[in-house]
């Protein structure tokens, strides 16, 4: 897979935040660099959303907070049909949603 997803590594204090922030959100530093994202981690919490924008071709986004190895956050698309608090899963990298023929890549997790 040739497509990465990068996150935002504060300068200063060398945090991590996927999605991007503004500000750190540990230091309120403002300088950041990219950190590829990846990895394998735990379902913490996840829901389905049904209000999706006009332009998504699906029914639902079931989307996850997936605390990676390492303890980072992240926020993206669970591709479970099964899914549990707590499973073990791993990021991969998809087409999150097409518009106007447009292909939008993100953060995805799938069963470990
Ligand atoms: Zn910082």
């Amino acid at each position: 897979m040739s497509e990465a997803v990068y996150g935002a590594k504060c300068t200063a204090c060398g945090a991590v935040s996927y999605p991007r922030h503004l500000v750190c959100p540990k230091c309120r530093g403002e300088a950041f660099q990219p950190a590829e994202i990846g990895g394998e981690g735990v379902v913490l919490t996840y829901t389905d959303v049904y209000a999706l924008a006009i332009d998504y071709d699906v029914r639902y986004l079931r989307l996850a907070i997936v605390e990676l190895d390492g303890g980072l956050r992240v926020t993206g698309q669970l591709l479970d049909e099964e899914p549990k608090l707590g499973k073990r899963v791993r990021t991969t990298v998809g087409v999150v949603r097409e518009t106007a023929g447009k292909a939008i890549y993100g953060l995805q997790f799938v069963p470990a």
